[in-house]
């Protein structure tokens, strides 16, 4: 963001709580520090301060996903941070405040699918140790945690899932329920004791695909203290191939007027879709919706909040010291 702010330092932090570009940078034997992707190291040091969650995913469309492959994923991110000087994987809110201070891009490990845990309790306690800090319960699947978006088998949350929710709060870990069908959400949220997020979810009440939250559900978000990341994928900004920051601004206002300002964050999910928004090729152009939100008057404040405060906020309540 530009300011006016004379010699005031005037920073602002970017906090993106969802994208595949780890995944994908290992996958295509690509560089996460400089590459043609979506997101890379080097562009996200251009801004302020940037946070990303990089999401470990393994398509279930193609085969079984594995804790042991999750975690060949986790220590590439480990030798990255080894190599770079300019990347920290954050494990507590500490961490993140010493590496923006230190002008550092800053790496919060996640993981997309429940399936990883393998259904294994003692797995969440490894993936805790390697510094996974936020689990994406389902993907579109029902897992042994519970139901996806796209197929519901278990009828919501599993005695596993409740388990898994609950020593991931106990432990500092962040849920993160985008994906997650309707009855797994309902299900998560009435056990929950701390904020939970849907990193990479829209609003169904502006585009209505499976993969978007109702009012009400973003409502329950707001009343746990989580967050909504704005997600980018044109489907899910308008059920079609194309779209515009007008439609992707939309989003964010319906999720301000529902849940007020301090529910909506950006889950660009770089590198999980192939279609982006006019005027966005990847992290280098968030800022074009940060200035739009100017541009339309929101305050400085606010922009702040939603460019990366609320999801820092969920980070400072969550995460274990
Ligand atoms: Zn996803």
């Amino acid at each position: 963001m530009t300011g006016e702010q004379g010699e005031e330092d005037e920073r602002v932090t970017v906090v993106d709580a969802h994208c595949d570009s780890l995944t994908r940078a290992v996958n295509s034997n690509r560089s996460l520090e400089n590459n043609t992707l979506h997101w890379d190291i080097e562009r996200a040091l251009n801004y302020d301060g940037f946070v990303q969650v990089l999401a470990v995913f393994q398509d279930p469309g193609r085969g079984k996903p594995t804790f042991n492959n999750a975690m060949r994923y986790i220590q590439e991110a480990a030798g990255i941070e080894g190599r770079s000087s300019c990347f920290r994987i954050c494990r507590t809110y500490n961490d993140i405040e010493d590496g923006l201070r230190n002008r550092k891009v800053c790496g919060i490990l996640a993981v997309e699918g429940g399936e990883a845990l393998e259904g294994r309790e003692e797995n969440l306690h490894a993936f805790f140790d390697a510094g996974v800090r936020i689990i994406t319960l389902t993907w579109n699947y029902a897992n042994e945690l519970g139901d996806g978006a796209e197929t519901q088998y278990n009828g919501g949350l599993t005695a596993f899932g409740r388990r898994i929710v609950k020593l991931m709060q106990e432990k500092g870990m962040i849920v993160d329920i985008s994906h997650a069908d309707v009855k797994t959400f309902e299900d998560c949220i009435s056990i929950s004791t701390k904020p939970v997020i849907a990193s990479h979810s829209n609003a169904r009440n502006i585009c209505d695909h499976p993969r978007n939250l109702y009012d009400w559900q973003i409502t329950e978000i707001k009343r746990t203290g989580g967050v909504v990341g704005i997600n980018l994928y044109t489907e899910f900004i308008n059920n079609s191939s194309k779209a515009d920051i007008v439609s992707v601004i939309r989003h964010i206002e319906h999720i301000c007027a529902t849940a007020g300002e301090d529910t909506v964050g950006i889950g660009a999910d770089f590198d999980g879709m192939e279609r982006l928004p006019e005027k966005i090729s990847g992290v280098e152009d968030l800022y074009v919706i940060f200035n739009e939100l100017a541009r339309l008057n929101y305050p400085d404040r606010t922009i702040e909040k939603i460019a990366g405060g609320n999801f820092l906020r969920v980070f400072r309540d969550v995460l274990a010291e």
